[in-house]
């Protein structure tokens, strides 16, 4: 088992999870794998679909920060959402957890 933390900026969390971007890899803990789930849901739903390259890897003070290269409103997502809950059934308990977990980020 390795002790590697998680490679996000400001992070002291255990890694839990690998991600390989360009080629290289990258730890992650729980929190900062879900936070990158949860973007890449977020361009799925605004624009159809999703993969790691929408997402770029921008290196700060040794460490990383995940940034979406693609733009994405809060408030086009949450519509969007609403409309893809009527066809397909969306819970509402997800926007929940949506909103919860991008709160206070920054990017
Ligand atoms: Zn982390």
């Amino acid at each position: 088992m390795s002790e590697h933390s998680c490679d996000y900026v400001n992070c002291q969390n255990k890694a839990s999870y690998i991600v390989t971007f360009n080629g290289r890899h990258y730890q992650l803990c729980k929190t900062h794998f879900k936070r990158l789930v949860n973007a890449m849901t977020k361009i799925a739903v605004l624009y159809g679909g999703s993969e790691l390259k929408d997402l770029k890897i921008r290196k700060e003070r040794g460490r990383i920060r995940i940034i979406s290269s693609r733009k994405v409103s809060k408030e086009k997502f949450l519509k969007q959402l609403e409309k893809l809950k009527k066809y397909e059934g969306v819970k509402r308990r997800y926007i929940a957890s949506f909103s919860a977990t991008f709160k206070g980020k920054t990017t």
